[in-house]
Order: C-alpha cells, then structure tokens, then sequence
C-alpha cells in the first residue's frame, strides 16, 4: 500500500499533518531521522506508517523504544484496534506472555513491537535482534520521548545512554528518535549521546494553536481554579498541576466536595493507587487529575480540555511540556495558571537552597527569569513563548492579553518607595525584612513589629497609603522578576536591593504592571451556562447531541468490553461527525475522519444502529 493508502484505510486519515509525509517517505528510504514535534503534532504515524509499510515490503519488525510502560498496553491496543499486528515487551508481562510475544516476533508476525529501554538491551533480546537481523527482518527502530537520553531534559533515564548499542549492532537499520522538548540544548545532546549526527532533522513549528493561555493573579486560588472549571469546563477531562503532595490531595478533596470528579496523584501514592488512578484518569469521561509534576508525561489522552497550575513551574520548558497535554486532539483547549508573590518567593529559595553550583544556579534563576516575564506579559504569550523556543511569530488572538489587552499601570513611583524603605530600613536596623513589613511600612501601617524596631519613624512611613496591598504586591513581584530585587532564602525570605534596583529607585527604569485585572470577565461559553448537558466539539442540533450522546455511552460499553481507553475506539470529534451526519448507510460512514477500514468494518453496523435509535 502507498503510504496515503495506509494513512487513509489504516488510520482513516484524509491528509498528513505538516511534516508526517516528508518524515514518512525518509524512514521508508531507510534514513535516520531525528523528529521535533508538539505534543499532539502526530508523532505516532511518524514512525507506525512507515512501519507498516516497510513490514509490507517484507522488512519485518519495527522496534519502538519508549520509556512509558503504563501506556504500551493502550498503544498497541489502539493499533489492534485500527487492525496493526503489534505487541510490548516488558515488566508487567509474565515470563509466558513474554516467551509468546517472543516467538511470534521471531516468526515475523508483528509489525510494531513496543520495548522498554532496559528490556531491550538485555543479552537475551540482543540476541533475538540478532537473529532478526541476519535475516534482515528488523525494520527499524523508533526511539520516542528521545529527550530521557539526556540530561538536560527533565526526564533523563539513564537506560537511554545504552542505546548506541542498536546502532553499533545493526548497522543500516533506519534510526529515528522523536521528541517534544524543544530546546537546544537538548536537542544537540539527543544527537551526540544516540550518534545521529547524520540523521535528517525534522523540526515542526512549536505552536499550538488551539490552546488558549491565560494567566491570572493569584488571589484566592481555590475559588479561582473552581469558578474556572465550572465557567469553562464543567463535566470535561483536566489536569491541575500543584506544587506538593499535601497540596495535591487537597485540592482534589476540595474539588470532589465542590461536585467535581477529581482524582490525586503524586509520587507519594501507593504505586497501586496511583495507576488505578492515572487509569481511571484515562478511561473514564471527565475526569479531573490533581497531580504534581510526577504526573503527565507520555499521557496521550486527546481530550484534555485543560491544563491549570496553581503552582509556578520552574521554567518555561516545563510549562509549556505541561500545559502542551491539553487539547492534542487540536480542538480548543485551556492553558491556566494562577501566580502570585508567593510563588516568585518559592521558587527563587529552592534554587538558593539547592546544593547545586554557583554557575548552575544562576542558569536556573535566568531560566525562572524567563518563565516570571511570561506572567508578567501584557502583550501576546503565545509570541513569548515560541520567542523563547526561538521560533518568531505574530500576536495570537487566542491568549487572554490577545483577547482582551489588559490594562496598565505605571508602577514606578510605588516601585521607588518600596525600594527606598528597604533600602532605609537596611541602614537603620542593619538587617533585612520580607515582604509583609515592608508593605506596612510604605502604606503606614502599625504593628508590633514597626513599634518593636521604630520603623515608624521612617521618612518613607505612609507614603504609600494609597496604594492597596494587592497593587504592592504586584510591584514587588515584578521588582524580583525584573531582578531589581532578591529574595534571601537563608534570611527568612527577606528583600534584598541588588545592582539592579538603583536604576530604579533613580526613576531611570519604567515599572509597569498589568492592572490587577477584575475577574475574568470573559462570558461563560454557552454549554457551561446549561449545566451538565452533553458538550459536543462541534455545534449539533438537538437531535444531534442526543445521537453525539447515545455513541459516547455506546463508545464507553465498547471500551470497557475492550479494556481499551474510550478515545481508542473513536476520538470525541469523530463520534461528533457521525452524529452530525446522521448516517443511514455504509456509504454514509465514508471519509468520516478517524474510520479506518478495519473500524469500519468492526463497528459500522453498530453504530448505524445506535444511530437510528437515538
Ligand atoms: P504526539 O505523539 O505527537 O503527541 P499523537 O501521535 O498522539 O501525537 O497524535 C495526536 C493526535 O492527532 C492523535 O489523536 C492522532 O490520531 C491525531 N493525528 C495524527 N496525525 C493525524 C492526521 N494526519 N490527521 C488527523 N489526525 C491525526
Ligand atoms: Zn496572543
């Protein structure tokens, strides 16, 4: 079959997505390939497509390597399911489903084999591979999340490094490693460290465009976060991002007592619990997981309509490889995140306090540097963030500074009498204070702190009473994000005046802030406002909601009979095209994106049926 014909029957795809094609026609020509794509860009038929027809053409088997083994068994489901021989290899297998899978990869039976990296270079499965080989019946190998070989990736595994092996062992069999990480730094290491310095680089715009960002000031962010789900996805599946455990399973309780479905996860979880949860996460519709950062990577669920944090990551790459798990099916999607001083303060002292170098410290704070600009934006965050993966481009329309610019104000004289009462009280008590004393000092506030160290006698005593707390507190988070101040983790968090804070108090640098905007006051879409009906990714009529929902709970029967992920079966916007279509014949079925040959075959008069009774 051509690789169109296998995209169209196999996977039921009209078209290749940006570079698949390209990428395709390198691995069938048997090139190496490194591949740089989004979350969500369409990585899998990268290397599934070609595999598949190299299998055709009588090549054998692909080897992909992936570090995720929770996920294999769903991926090789989909796969059976789209009607691809495929299988996995590694440590949830007992030795006989092993020894199965073993020889039906020795017969030839497989197309697609899914290996761990430590599965793989073991004597044993050399040795298969060997066999393999010599008979040349291995096709290829595909070395996905390829940024773990590195370890300037957040996900370094030493198990990576190992892989030169396959290319000192099986020389001329194609090589491609895939990854979503973007910078590159890494990218050259993925390079060195798997010697494909030959490969032919694919890389694809970063963007995701059908991800709104949003960031908001922290004020009560619990409150915050609810009214944000129940205003923008009330019943939709979502991952909240917290900073520690304790937070985690707060806030799921939380969200749980408020009628929401949420699940927590974090490292701490009995390893049971949290697959039972991540599964559930997975299978079930609508499902909310508070996690920590242990969570997400490799999840390919499609339906994410939204990623929050209500902690700030520490850089950009990890916010945007965190809020990139939203909307990979590339219908509209939500980007959030709620910050605030606190966490300006936070961040900056676990790197203060962390035993790393001097030198890797100061590559962290410009890294935090970075990600606090993005906050503080109030102009497009989309440009920002590509800006920073080095990719140029032109205001979004689809960010909350796009969509409704927000207002500013000129923070420059209250900036002035913040740092001069540091900088006074510095000289009068020789020590520093955090940020709470020197608020009530500039708004001339008494307490029994000012009357324990006279710090109403202070010239700059009140001289900023008109200034509400909110507004200084602002100020004092764009002071540390401008670097004009430092935060002394091993003094209590006190402020400190820097080299760059003279500039400032001299009224040279300009401090602006965004308003403290009002509550969003974007209205709720409408399906929110109906409460729990069903929410379909394109517009239907009435009839159609009632087939788009009569197919969803026929998907999850089907799903669950199947112990497959209901997304496996058909994705959300392929159920949403049949109902809006109304087939009443095979015929009808055709071009329908997402129907396969092989679905089509297993599921056409099933769902025609369905569809009839709704
Ligand atoms: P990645 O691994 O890059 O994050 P996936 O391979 O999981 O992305 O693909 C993301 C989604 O896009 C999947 O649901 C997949 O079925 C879909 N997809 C990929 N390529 C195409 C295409 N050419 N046409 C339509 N949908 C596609
Ligand atoms: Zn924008």
């Amino acid at each position: 079959m051509s690789h169109h014909q296998i995209l169209r029957e196999v996977f039921g795809y009209e078209q290749f997505r940006g570079p698949q094609q390209a990428i395709v026609e390198n691995m069938v020509s048997g090139q190496d390939a490194l591949v740089l794509m989004p979350t969500g860009g369409g990585k899998s038929l990268c290397y599934q497509i070609p595999a598949i027809a190299r299998h055709q053409a009588g090549q054998g088997v692909t080897i992909v390597v992936s570090p995720l083994i929770a996920l294999m068994h769903d991926q090789v489901g989909a796969l059976h399911e789209a009607g691809v021989s495929a299988a996995f290899l590694n440590s949830t297998l007992s030795s006989d489903e092993s020894y199965q899978v073993e020889q039906r990869l020795l017969k030839g039976d497989i197309t697609l084999l899914y290996a761990a990296p430590e599965r793989l270079t073991t004597p044993r499965f050399l040795a298969q591979l060997d066999s393999l080989f010599e008979r040349g019946q291995l096709s290829m190998f595909a070395i996905d999340e390829a940024h773990c070989v590195s370890q300037w990736g957040h996900d370094f595994r030493p198990e990576y490094r190992a892989l030169t092996v396959l290319h000192e062992r099986f020389p001329g069999v194609p090589r491609m490693a895939l990854t979503a990480t973007a910078d590159a730094l890494t990218r050259d290491d993925i390079l060195e460290r798997l010697q494909l310095e030959q490969a032919k680089a694919f890389v694809s715009s970063f963007d995701r465009p059908n991800i709104r960002y949003t960031i908001v000031e922290k004020r009560d962010s619990t409150l915050q976060l609810l009214r944000f789900i129940e205003r923008e996805h009330a019943g939709e599946a979502g991952i909240v991002y917290c900073q520690s455990r304790r937070k985690v399973e707060d806030m799921a309780q939380t969200l749980v007592d408020a009628g929401i479905q949420a699940l927590p996860y974090h490292a701490g979880l009995d390893n049971k619990v949290r697959q039972q949860n991540q599964d559930r996460f997975l299978r079930e519709e609508g499902m909310v997981m508070v996690a920590t950062i242990a969570f997400g990577m490799g999840i390919d669920k499609p339906d994410v309509r939204f990623v929050a944090h209500l902690d700030m990551p520490k850089n950009i790459e990890g916010y945007y490889q965190e809020t990139g798990r939203a909307g990979r099916d590339g219908l509209p999607a939500d980007a959030w995140m709620a910050y605030g001083l606190q966490d300006v303060v936070n961040q900056r002292r676990m790197i203060d306090e962390s035993p790393a170098g001097e030198e890797f410290k100061q590559a962290l704070r410009g890294k935090l540097d970075a990600l606090l600009a993005l906050a503080e934006a109030t102009d497009c965050r989309r440009v920002r963030l590509l800006g920073y993966f080095g990719e140029a481009s032109q205001p979004c329309g689809n960010c909350d500074n796009c969509l409704e610019a927000p207002a500013v104000w000129d923070g420059t004289d209250a900036a002035r009498k913040l740092l001069s009462t540091i900088y006074r009280i510095q000289q009068m008590s020789g020590v520093s204070f955090g940020s709470g004393h020197v608020m009530d000092i500039v708004r001339g506030k008494t307490t029994e702190k000012t009357t324990q160290y006279g710090h109403q006698t202070l010239s700059t005593f009140g001289v900023g009473a008109d200034f509400s707390e909110l507004q200084l507190r602002g100020v004092l988070r764009q002071l540390i994000a401008m670097g004009a101040l430092q935060v002394d983790a091993q003094a209590f968090n006190t402020l400190q005046l820097t080299a760059a804070s003279r500039a400032v108090l001299r009224g040279e640098v300009p401090v602006l802030l965004r308003e403290a905007a009002a509550e969003s006051s974007r209205k709720p879409k409408r399906s929110a406002r109906l409460g729990a009906v069903v929410k379909a990714p394109i517009s239907l009529d009435s009839d159609g909601l009632l087939r788009y929902s009569a197919l969803k709970a026929w998907r999850a029967e089907v799903a669950r009979q199947h112990n497959l992920p209901a997304y496996v079966i058909f994705h959300d916007a392929t159920l949403a095209a049949i109902a809006q279509r109304a087939p009443q014949s095979l015929d009808d079925l055709q071009g329908i994106s997402g129907i396969g040959v092989k679905k089509l075959e297993a599921y056409a008069e099933e769902v025609l049926r369905v569809v009839t009774l709704a």
